[in-house]
């Protein structure tokens, strides 16, 4: 496979089922460079026995014609077998895999780098676009960068929400209705969080565990609420380069979100 980039390309990497936030990132790749690239590809190395590979919702027609309204230049979607022609060499970025998502999708960011890095030497882009609605993946994608010096600048857009603040998500489509309904109190509770740590009504640590409270009360299976520190994502008690981080599961679905408080 020869590389596409050379000259100014931006570049984003997805897994299709395109929804408003994948398209403020082509958007941003078509109004900033020459030329934007998107990548579509279902990567099997990020999803473990168990996850929702097989029904990953999938419409490559679709995405296409969404594609192309955003400007976009060039599709790429690759079949499994051009990404994947034998067992892969893989990539497992230190420490900031070892927690929160990484440890209840276990491999599932050595999936995610090793996708990304294989991307990047086939797209040879500029500048790469990422959504912060996966914050973790953000930092391990540049942690992998600079670790081993990829010649890619990485961008990090903000998360496109549902007007009642429900992150934009192609998993949301498996929510029931009624799941639809409570989804958006993962980012209220988020919100709420952060109001309160402004009024420094309670300490942190206290907050947090009402908030995982009230989130199982109204029927989500919290799996991590945290403040973390944006350096490590280690827990912290300071919201100064910090963010909340969330996972649960609502029914079936896994939910994430995040609230960032910058420097
Ligand atoms: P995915 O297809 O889920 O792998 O997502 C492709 C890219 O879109 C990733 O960089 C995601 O972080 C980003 N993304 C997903 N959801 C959103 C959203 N609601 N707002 C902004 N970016 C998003």
């Amino acid at each position: 496979m020869s590389a596409l980039g050379g000259g100014d390309l931006g570049f984003v990497p997805t897994m299709g089922a395109f929804h408003e936030g994948h398209l403020s990132l082509m958007r941003a790749a078509r109004e900033r460079h020459e030329r934007a690239a998107v990548s579509l590809f279902v990567n099997p190395l990020q999803f473990s026995r168990g996850e929702d590979l097989d029904r990953y919702p999938r419409n490559e027609e679709r995405d296409f014609s969404l594609a192309e309204g955003a400007g976009v230049d060039y599709l790429f979607a690759p079949s499994r077998g051009e990404i994947y022609p034998r067992e892969s060499t893989t990539i497992r970025v230190p420490e900031i895999t070892e927690i929160w998502e990484g440890k209840s999708r276990p491999g599932h960011f050595d999936g995610v780098a090793t996708v990304v890095a294989k991307l990047f030497n086939i797209v040879h882009p500029q500048i790469a676009y990422f959504g912060w609605k996966d914050l973790q993946q953000c930092l391990v994608i540049r942690r992998m960068t600079e670790d081993l010096n990829i010649p890619v600048e990485l961008e990090f857009m903000e998360t496109v929400r549902e007007p009642d603040g429900l992150a934009l998500s192609s998993r949301n489509a498996y929510l029931s209705p009624e799941e639809r309904q409570k989804a958006p109190r993962l980012q209220g509770t988020l919100a709420w969080i952060a109001d309160e740590l402004d009024k420094k009504t309670r300490e942190p640590q206290e907050l947090l565990a009402m908030a995982r409270e009230d989130l199982t009360r109204n029927g989500f299976d919290v799996d991590y609420l945290e403040l973390v520190s944006l350096a490590d994502l280690q827990p912290t008690n300071s919201s100064r380069n910090a963010a909340l981080i969330v996972a649960s599961r609502l029914g079936t679905t896994r939910l994430i979100d995040n609230l960032r408080f910058d420097a």
